[in-house]
């Protein structure tokens, strides 16, 4: 049985990725600090016999006894809210926490594949962004700690492919979303959904001509499946490309979740992105890959899932 150890294992993406390697046959060692992830993610595969869990922080030494064939780097505080409270941490898993696992996938002779994002393209200049496009990051805003950690994170990872031979993989994660995802985590689609639950105005930033393009994760998830079995080193974009304005999309959850809210404008953060829209065109050549879980099926399961959350979880998502 192949061995895959999964970082950032209780948290959204590291969850489902657990749940499909288990799936697919192989022995999944789950990896997390639970710094923003949380226990109930994985506790479906606790007393599960192709599953192990390790408390642990990956910018410390990391010890694997045994084999390993596939190390999936996933761990990293990665919406806003999370990284401008803990921007130490953040700089260290993308920059430590990376080295560490690539220093493990080097004495394992393992495959790596990476976590990194739409991100390291800042506010883009070129639209949609292909993965040729070098970014515009600004490295001293306070979204730098972030972006700029992935960026780190991608050049350490190609160096160790071009230096020691090893065998990397990197996926440029655009926008993801489904169940599991934290009512607080400051997303937009937890955002909009918490408040309508509880019957709140929804809070637009700007004047909502702001465009974002949502994957559902089982399309992420089948994407970053497929690149860690292909044979290609360099970058490539997942996620959904059908983009939308935010005003749009507030309308969109008003009326999917049958309330009757405003929407409200609030200024816009530093350094917000305008405009965010992958080209996917590599992925489909290289993969045979394309999103095919629409907007309307993928916001209707994730409102399900915040539907079920208790009221006690409700009120705690109010910031
Ligand atoms: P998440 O916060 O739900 O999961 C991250 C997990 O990593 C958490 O469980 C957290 O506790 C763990 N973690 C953080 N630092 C750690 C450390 N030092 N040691 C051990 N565990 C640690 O976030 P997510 O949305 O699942 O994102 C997972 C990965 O995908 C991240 O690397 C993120 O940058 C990347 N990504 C996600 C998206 C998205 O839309 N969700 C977009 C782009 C990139």
């Amino acid at each position: 049985m192949k061995k895959v150890l999964i970082t950032g294992a209780a948290g959204f993406l590291g969850s489902h990725l657990s749940d499909r390697f288990i799936k697919e046959g192989f022995f999944v060692i789950g990896m997390d600090n639970y710094i923003t992830g949380d226990s109930k993610n994985i506790k479906h595969l606790l007393n599960h016999p192709n599953f192990m869990f390790i408390e642990h922080d990956v910018t410390e030494f990391i010890k694997i006894e045994g084999e390993l064939d596939y190390i999936l780097h996933f761990a990293s505080p990665a919406s806003p809210i999370d990284y401008l409270k803990i921007p130490i941490q953040t700089l260290k898993v993308g920059s430590l926490g990376t080295h560490n696992l690539l220093g493990l996938a080097k004495a394992k002779n393992a495959r790596i594949l990476i976590a990194s994002t739409s991100e390291v393209y800042g506010d883009p200049l070129v639209h949609p962004q292909t993965e040729d496009y070098y970014g515009n990051v600004n490295t001293i805003g306070p979204r730098g700690v972030y972006d700029e950690a992935k960026r780190f994170q991608e050049s350490i990872t190609m160096a160790y492919h071009r230096f020691h031979g090893l065998e990397t993989r990197i996926v440029r994660i655009f926008n993801t979303y489904g169940p599991r995802m934290r009512l607080n985590d400051g997303r937009v689609i937890p955002a909009f959904m918490g408040q309508a639950l509880r019957g709140e105005d929804l809070t637009v930033f700007g004047n909502g001509a702001q465009t974002r393009s949502f994957c559902y994760v089982d399309d992420q998830v089948e994407g970053i499946y497929n690149l860690l079995f292909s044979d290609y080193s360099y970058p490539v974009n997942i996620g959904n490309p059908h983009e939308i304005t935010i005003k749009d999309f507030a309308e969109e959850i008003i009326k999917l979740t049958g309330t009757n809210q405003k929407i409200i404008y609030k200024e816009l953060p530093t350094d917000d992105p305008l405009q965010r829209q992958p080209d996917i065109t590599l992925a489909k050549k290289l993969l045979n890959w394309t999103p095919k879980v629409d907007r309307a099926e993928g916001m209707e399961k994730t409102f399900s899932y915040f539907k079920q959350l208790s009221a006690e979880e409700l009120t705690k998502s109010e910031h």
